[in-house]
């Protein structure tokens, strides 16, 4: 049987370091992240054994579901769902290296509580509501200085950046805005020299528009679907919890 995550791998790689060359940037400024919602184990050690070993869940149901199973092989599991802030000890009972979504300071209170309960830290990265939908989580874009202020605080929690969705829409010059918004916000933050902040990542561009946000300055790109084929559902049934 061929093996066709690896293709897809060897696809996205070469679409990445197009859109670099495009751009004037260096493909090494590019993480690709593996968002790995509804994909089982045995596929996401495919993806490890061609190379990629950097996943990321939406679901703490889904991390805990795939633990085990993913224990043996060497990889780095951030977190890019919606949490409710009572659950953030699974984060890191399940070693989740990075949160991609930090967006309210009553999140940001209770994981900077059990992360000094477990004597341990965690990366974060802001998440930004650039396109202003009601239905995505995020903090507005004119409460993210405040907000990285509140955050910055919390000495178990390490900024080092913002992250975002982009409006879901196949017209560039819709989608492209958001992604430019969040460039600008990294360079405000920047700007503001805020104790233990690192502006260091854009966590922006996904399947369908990640070329446009190489274009716009991501560092980190999370691709699901082109690399494991479509989902069963919905985005907007993972995007809002419970
Ligand atoms: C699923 C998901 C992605 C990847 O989406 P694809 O369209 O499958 O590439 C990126 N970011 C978040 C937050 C997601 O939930």
């Amino acid at each position: 049987m061929s093996n066709k995550i690896a293709e897809n791998l060897e696809i996205i790689n070469q679409r990445i370091k197009k859109a670099c060359l495009k751009n004037n940037r260096d493909p090494e400024e590019i993480k690709l992240l593996l968002a790995t919602k509804t994909v089982e184990p045995e596929r996401i050690i495919k993806a490890f054994k061609a190379g990629d070993n950097l996943i990321a869940e939406n679901r703490i149901q889904e991390v805990m579901e795939k633990y085990d199973a993913l224990a043996g092989y060497p990889h780095e599991n951030h977190f890019i769902g919606h949490l409710q802030s009572n659950k953030v000890k699974f984060l890191i009972e399940h070693k989740i290296k990075c949160l991609h979504a930090m967006d309210r300071k009553r999140l940001a209170d209770r994981l900077q509580n059990r992360l000094e309960f477990e004597d341990s830290h965690m990366d974060i990265l802001i998440q930004v509501n650039t396109s202003y939908e009601k239905s995505k989580f995020g903090i507005a874009p004119e409460k993210a200085l405040e907000f990285t202020k509140y955050v910055a605080k919390k000495d178990r929690l390490h900024i080092k950046g913002l992250m975002t969705i982009g409006l879901f829409s196949a017209e560039k010059e819709k989608v492209v805005p958001c992604f430019r918004l969040l460039k600008q916000l990294k360079e405000d933050i920047d700007a503001a020299q805020i104790d233990g902040v690192e502006m260091k990542e854009l966590s922006m561009g996904m399947s369908h528009d990640f070329e446009w946000a190489i274009a716009e300055g991501a560092t980190i790109v999370r691709v699901g679907s082109a690399v494991f084929g479509e989902r069963p559902y919905p985005d907007s049934y993972y995007w809002n919890e419970g």
